[in-house]
């Protein structure tokens, strides 16, 4: 009888060039012109998913001018069994040869361990991975587990109604596990789990003073000039430790314990080289009583995103502005509450206003609660060891300072849900000349085949 992982690697040849395949249909969801194309590509995977033995393999078409997701079920493995709810997004980014691409960029090309081309690594690479690890269970005996997988076509465009579907289609999508598969490991040789990402809240600062801009000549020195007052009031919100002055702000924060900065050091060691290299500032900067890894994932952060007020065109004009704004925004950890945030700054800067202006808070958007999926749940430990088996080293569990919006909406359909990244940094995804190593999709369909089978031998 033939094991899933003997099948993935007796077909490995195929695999790759229907990985080619999917790779030159340029699924572009933000041009227009390329909607056929997208719609191309949901047709070839719905085919794609029936051929590896699907149930079902539908298309699921979005309003008008928006692209389709893709839905394959088998439900083969019984009531009994657990249900894992699997998701991708096959739409890519625009490329073209003028970006700086040394490759056609829907023309896959291989150069001794890379393959060059837009979609390999975002996130072709993880729609291929997931698809083929079903197909060589479904091949070869059935799965564990029940299969949902879902593939969005608009990830890259703004993910406008996969959100709307979730909430509308819940019970067709329920499931015991949910992995979402996208994005990006350490380092090609050192897979990583991302275990939290950070919630938001953006909002504006706007500080204003006299009835309209005035002469300097006349009114300067007797009014407070809001670009002033506005630098003054923010230059309050961070202490020289770069520790965030707003009471309360750290209140709700959840302190994390010796283990988990144990765990937080060695992904730090990554963290650190990439800072180096991408930021690249003359020194980095933040509460010295944190790693840089724990600085980004680990606590939140008041940031200032942009600052306008007064005269800024060539040459000058002497004008005493009648307003300032800046643009603020929080990254916000475990259990910090965006509204309770928005309430404590708002406070905060009702107090430090000088009375000789006048300043308003106004929140931009609902914001979101930081994603904690934790290290020790279920599905977590699961995926570490298919990482283990599948890619071959034991994974670093790190912590996001980003978001993954589409997080917070799988937690409402499944119990546990996990990240499994199989691109890497270095990999260019978004940029001109985007590769993988190719070994990458062989151990990335390795590693999801473990992870069906680890959940559902639990
Ligand atoms: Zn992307």
């Amino acid at each position: 009888m033939t094991t899933p992982h003997e099948y993935a690697q007796a077909n490995a040849e195929r695999f790759r060039e229907q990985y080619k395949e999917l790779i030159r249909i340029p699924s572009i969801s933000t041009l227009p012109d390329h909607a056929p194309d997208v719609q191309r590509a949901a047709e070839w995977l719905a085919e794609h998913m029936r051929q590896a033995g699907f149930e079902t393999a539908e298309i699921i078409k979005m309003p008008e001018g928006r692209h389709p997701l893709v839905l394959g079920q088998w439900n083969g493995a019984g009531p009994d069994a657990p249900t894992v709810l699997l998701y991708c997004h096959y739409d890519v980014q625009p490329a073209v040869v003028e970006d700086g691409w040394v490759t056609p960029p829907f023309e896959p090309t291989e150069k001794g361990e890379r393959l060059y081309a837009r979609g390999a690594v975002d996130s072709k690479l993880h729609v291929m991975s997931q698809l083929k690890a079903c197909e060589s269970l479904l091949q070869t005996g059935g799965s564990p587990v029940n299969l949902k997988l879902i593939l969005e076509g608009e990830e890259e465009s703004g993910s406008e109604n996969i959100n709307a579907f979730v909430d509308a289609h819940g019970d067709r999508l329920r499931a015991d596990y949910c992995a979402i598969s996208d994005g990006t490991i350490l380092d090609p040789a050192q897979p990583s789990l991302v275990y939290a990402l950070r919630g938001i809240i953006a909002m504006e600062l706007h500080v204003s003073g006299p009835a309209q801009d005035l002469h300097s000549g006349h009114y300067g020195g007797s009014v407070h000039n809001p670009i002033q007052a506005l630098a003054e009031i923010i230059a309050q919100l961070h202490d020289a430790n770069g520790t965030v002055t707003v009471p309360g702000f750290y209140d709700a924060v959840i302190a994390a314990d010796a283990d988990e900065r144990a765990q937080l050091a060695k992904a730090n060691e990554w963290t650190e080289r990439e800072w180096q290299r991408v930021a690249h500032a003359p020194q980095p900067w933040g509460e010295a009583e944190y790693n840089i890894h724990e600085r980004v994932g680990l606590r939140p952060t008041l940031e200032l995103n942009g600052i306008t007020g007064g005269f800024t065109g060539p040459g000058f004009k002497t004008v005493l502005p009648q307003k300032a704004m800046a643009k603020i925004s929080c990254r916000l950890v475990a259990d910090q509450d965006p509204d309770e945030i928005f309430d404590l700054i708002q406070t905060y800067l009702a107090q430090i206003t000088p009375p000789t202006v006048r300043s308003e808070l106004i929140k931009m958007e609902p914001g979101a609660k930081a994603a904690v999926l934790g290290h020790t749940s279920r599905a977590m430990q699961a995926a570490a060891r298919a990482y283990e088996q599948g890619w071959g080293a034991r994974p670093i569990f790190e912590r996001a300072g980003g978001s993954i919006p589409i997080t917070y909406t799988f937690q409402k359909v499944a119990d546990e849900v996990v990240i499994m990244g199989f691109g890497y940094k270095s990999g260019q995804a978004h940029g001109p000349n985007e590769n993988i190593y190719l070994h990458s999709l062989h151990r990335g369909i390795d590693t999801a085949i473990y992870f069906l089978q680890e959940v559902g031998a639990q």
